[in-house]
């Protein structure tokens, strides 16, 4: 479903990833952890092409792009399987709710507009905001928003999920929220690659964890192993942080 192979990101002289791989199969969740500015943010928005890596060869669902001859039907195409909740929620602030959900139904996945609006509906059923579909961004919680970012991210039935921390811009009372809508859709199958820095989620909804440091991943594996006997000293001091 998801393979990468060799990744490399530089912005003029400073490297920001060193040649990432990993493999991710369906339904499975890969989660990134390591410290700010390590290149998490870099790596999800390289898997869409929103940045366009320096090398590497990406396959998302049925299409494949190397960086080193990326044509741009491919990458229309790989950006086509992926949807990304950003961190600041990125809503359409003059647009309600539903219309901010609307939006991906009707210009991406092209439905009429009976349909589309029968769809956002159900979404919005499914992201637990139903009463809400005639606020706008300014009179939602932050967690609101970010569960309309969701939302809007399921809307075009993905093949992968981009989730950058969720819930870092959220205060502490509102966490909860996105993150039981995630462990909802983890439920359901759905494949996501997650940055986080809420570790007690990452071990419970990861399959497989990359810690990632200086655009390098550390150290890898199951979320029980990682977090409870981390094989290098550097991911236990990590780690010790959050407990
Ligand atoms: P993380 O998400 O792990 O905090 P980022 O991917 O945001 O890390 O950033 C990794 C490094 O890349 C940082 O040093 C950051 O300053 C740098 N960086 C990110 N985006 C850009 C950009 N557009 N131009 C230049 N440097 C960038
Ligand atoms: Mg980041």
């Amino acid at each position: 479903m998801v393979d990468v192979k060799e990744l490399k990101k530089s912005f003029g002289k400073l490297q920001v990833l060193n040649g990432i791989s990993f493999h991710l199969d369906p339904g499975k969740i890969l989660v990134l952890i390591g410290p700010s500015g390590t290149g998490k943010s870099t790596l999800l928005r390289c898997l869409n092409y929103l940045e366009r890596p320096s090398n590497g060869i990406i396959t998302i669902g049925n299409v494949t792009v190397n960086a080193r001859a990326a044509k741009k039907k491919e990458i229309y195409h790989l950006r086509s399987n992926t949807s990304m909740v950003f961190q600041n929620y990125h809503l359409f602030k003059n647009k309600t709710a539903l219309e901010n959900i609307l939006e991906p139904l009707l210009s991406v996945k092209k439905l009429s507009p009976s349909f589309a609006n029968a769809e956002a509906l159900r979404i919005l059923d499914e992201i637990g905001l139903s009463e809400k579909k005639d606020s706008y961004p300014s009179q939602l919680s932050g967690g609101q928003q970010q569960r309309i970012g969701i939302g809007r991210a399921i809307a075009v039935n993905p093949k992968v999920m981009l989730i950058d921390e969720p819930t870092s811009s959220l205060d502490p009372e509102l966490v909860g929220e996105v993150l039981h809508l995630l462990y909802k859709l983890a439920a359901k199958h759905t494949t996501m690659i997650i940055a986080t820095h809420e570790m007690e989620f990452a071990r419970q909804i990861a399959d497989h964890v990359l810690f990632m440091e200086h655009g390098q991943i550390v150290e890898e594996g199951d979320p029980m192993t990682l977090f409870t006997a981390p094989k290098k000293e550097r991911t236990r001091q990590f780690l010790q942080k959050f407990s």
